[in-house]
């Protein structure tokens, strides 16, 4: 089930990134990110975990990674 108070999107070419989908299941402390051999999977049932730590956006190239806040319409983002 998809979260009710956060989502995670993902550009299309990171989200194919290996190498970063190890990186992203590594740094998020909730386990959010899943990395398989396609690139990264999120883990839908995880969301509402997310503790906007930030460590995400940390880890992937600028504009890689945004988490929504659905439950205000704003997003965190590294540009
Ligand atoms: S902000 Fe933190 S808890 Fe939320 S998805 Fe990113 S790494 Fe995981």
């Amino acid at each position: 089930m998809p979260g009710l108070f956060i989502d995670v999107e993902m550009d299309e070419s990171a989200r194919g990134d290996v190498e970063l989908a190890r990186k992203l299941e590594e740094v998020c402390p909730v386990d959010i990110f899943k990395a398989t051999d396609a690139g990264v999977e999120i883990v839908e049932q995880q969301l509402d975990e997310c503790v906007l730590c930030e460590l995400c956006l940390e880890a992937a190239p600028p504009g890689a990674v945004r988490v929504v806040k659905l439950y205000e319409g704003t997003a965190l983002e590294r540009n």
